[in-house]
């Protein structure tokens, strides 16, 4: 389990983590999702001890990463954004310098090197270079020196990104296989790779977290969120008096054309009221000429809960400006 509290950390004058806070249980693949710049590499080097932040705590599995930093350390395999491999050596040479590096005994380093290996589907090339394999193999070895010594969690820095759609598939599939033995937490800037593996979603942005929830239940906020457009042949006050009978309409907006009334509901979360509405315009006989629902897609959920986060900055920054021209 992993406890990050009010982490902050500041880059310069650049405030890179804001008052981070979250929670990661054993067990299942968590997605840091949030887009380029929005802190996802900095949270994690600050997990792995990589990194130290201004404010804030970080506990692995109990262990305070500042002050049991070994003990912390030894619950986690990571692989960073820039995999540190050194491509001159083979995937042998290199997999027993991490080895060495993470204390295994010498005696047990060909047994661990075989499992890893085995694992991450790199058997059949521990005898070549490093700098002659694909991306997508360079990835795995990446991703075999993180098993190492086998930590109950992995962290994976936008694990899939420069692969072509092949290899995303396969290391997807290597990820998706993690699970059984490890908790997981990948970051990504897309949101189609979050749900497509992980079973919780963290949201990233600003270095604040905008929202933790499962992908399923980020996929039913979309859904809840719905625009009805209609088309009423008939009077404003009438049409008025029926929506007023639906308490589901949180928001209308009416325009009158020469066909009819427009009309743009903003529903809230629950029953479909199309057919009420059907049924109540049509006792009114106020004919219905149009009817259609849309849907918000999650990407639109992902936009907005980010947008609004890129807006509150922007004003930040301004008063920012403002006040530094007040000062000079
Ligand atoms: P992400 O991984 O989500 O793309 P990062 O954690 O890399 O985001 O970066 C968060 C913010 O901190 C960005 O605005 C980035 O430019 C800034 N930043 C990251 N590393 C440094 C650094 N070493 N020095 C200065 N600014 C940095
Ligand atoms: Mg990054």
């Amino acid at each position: 389990m992993i406890e990050v509290k009010d982490l902050v950390k500041r880059y310069g004058t650049h405030t890179a983590l804001d008052h981070l806070t979250f929670t990661i249980e054993d067990g299942g693949i968590y997605g840091l999702l949030g887009p380029n710049g929005a802190g996802k590499s900095t949270t994690m080097n600050i997990l792995t001890g990589y990194l130290c932040a201004n404010e804030g705590t970080v506990t692995v599995n109990g262990h305070d990463i500042l002050k049991d930093t070994e003990k912390a350390k030894a619950e986690i395999g990571y692989l960073p954004e820039m995999p540190p491999l050194y491509e001159d050596m083979t995937v042998r040479e290199y997999l027993e310098f991490v080895c060495e590096l993470k204390k295994i005994n010498g005696a047990k380093i060909p047994d661990e090197i075989k499992r890893v290996s085995e694992k991450t589907g790199i058997a059949d090339v521990e005898e070549r270079l490093i700098r002659n394999l694909s991306k997508g193999y360079k990835q795995r070895v990446g991703i075999a020196q993180a098993l190492i010594a086998s930590p109950s969690i992995i962290i994976l820095d936008e694990p899939t990104v420069g692969l072509d759609p092949l290899q995303i598939i396969e290391i997807r599939d290597l990820i998706r296989e993690l699970k059984s033995e490890h908790t997981v937490i990948l970051s990504s800037h897309i949101l189609s790779e979050v749900s497509a593996v992980c079973d919780e979603i963290l949201i990233i942005s600003n270095g604040r977290l905008v929202a933790k929830d499962s992908a399923e239940n980020l996929g039913r906020l979309s859904e809840g969120k719905h625009l009805l457009r209609l088309c009423v042949k008939g009077d404003r006050k009438q049409t008025e008096a029926v929506l007023a009978d639906f308490d589901q309409i949180q928001e209308c907006r009416m325009e009158e054309g020469s066909e009819g009334i427009r009309l743009e509901l903003s529903l809230s979360e629950g029953k479909d009221i199309r057919e009420d509405l059907f049924y109540r315009f049509a006792d009114e006989h106020l004919p219905i000429l149009e009817m259609s629902m849309e849907h918000a897609s999650l990407e639109e959920v992902f936009i907005d809960l980010t947008k609004d986060e890129a807006d509150n900055t922007e004003n930040q920054d301004n008063t920012e400006n403002e006040q530094e021209a007040a000062e000079s």
